[in-house]
């Protein structure tokens, strides 16, 4: 009808590098942003699950083929695979202009101040954290090529743990979040002028492998919903509106912002 012919796709035009996207968060973003038009390069360590997303796509969008999305394996701890990541992605499609960094960790075990160790930490820091910072590191550097329209958008993955303390223990993780916070909101003062927006998103307890087995037990599923005044735990699809938000030109004043979709968490006492 006139009316569909009228509603362009939010991210028609755009190129997008999604990260973690075989799973949860990242899977329903790659999804959600390809039907809003954007050609999407879904990234992760896992290749199987990233070509999973994209079969998911064509067979939702056949009509969308030309903006064909593809699937890409990269470990965002490993900076020389995150920038050849970028590489490819100008290289087979002239530009980029949003990246969600996305890909993240949350070790299964107990990992309190007393009992965490160092490899858990570093592996924790790598991924979530150093991971985040090479993301941004390339885009930045395609982006700041970007001229109609100038610039691009950055969504980096958090987490509500990175605003409050979490009663579960989970210490490098809340760490790794807080971190994101900070060095997004850094980058968004010092990259706004060229009209890269930088934005980190905050997402409450989902219902996701990485979060359901680590709250293994009812006990520890149920201390969580006391806190939760929505009720529930998320969908991940509900994050990925959040990120197609903070993708599109709709958020064009939206910088350096931490978006909170925790279903009213940070807001309880
Ligand atoms: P998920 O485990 O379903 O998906 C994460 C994806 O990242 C997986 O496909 C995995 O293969 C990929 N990945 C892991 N390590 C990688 C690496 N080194 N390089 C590239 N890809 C890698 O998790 P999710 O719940 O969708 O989480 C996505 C993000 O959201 C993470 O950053 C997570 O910390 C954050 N988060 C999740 C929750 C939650 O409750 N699930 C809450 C707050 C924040």
């Amino acid at each position: 009808s006139s009316v569909i012919k009228d509603i362009k796709g939010r991210l028609d035009g755009k190129v997008a590098i999604i990260t973690g996207a075989g799973s949860g968060i990242g899977f329903e973003s790659a999804v959600l942003f390809a039907r809003e038009g954007a050609i999407v390069v879904a990234a992760d360590i896992n290749l199987k699950s990233a070509e999973a997303v994209v079969e998911r796509i064509k067979e939702k969008f056949p009509l969308n083929v030309l903006k064909r999305p593809v699937a890409y394996k990269v470990d965002v701890s490993k900076e020389e695979e995150v920038k050849k990541m970028v590489e490819f992605t100008l290289k087979e499609f002239g530009k980029l202009n949003i990246i969600f960094n996305n890909a993240g960790i949350m070790h299964p075990h107990d990992d309190n101040c007393l009992n965490t160790d160092e490899k858990v930490w570093d592996l924790t820091m790598n991924i979530n954290l150093k991971g985040v910072w090479y993301g941004c590191k390339y885009a930045i550097e395609a982006m700041r090529k970007n001229t109609d329209p100038k610039g691009g958008s950055i969504i980096n993955t958090a987490s509500f743990v990175g605003l409050m303390g979490a009663a579960t223990p989970q210490l490098a993780y809340t760490a790794s979040k807080g971190a994101v916070i900070a060095l997004s909101r850094e980058l968004a003062v010092t990259h706004a002028r060229e009209n890269i927006r930088v934005n980190s998103l905050c997402p409450g307890p989902l219902r996701t492998p990485l979060l359901m087995d680590f709250l293994n037990t009812d006990e520890k599923k149920n201390r969580r919903l006391v806190h939760l005044p929505i009720g529930r735990f998320g969908e991940p699809v509900e994050q990925a509106q959040a990120a197609l938000f903070l993708a599109s030109d709709e958020s064009s004043y939206v910088t350096g912002t931490e978006l909170k979709v925790d279903g009213g968490l940070t807001a309880a006492y």
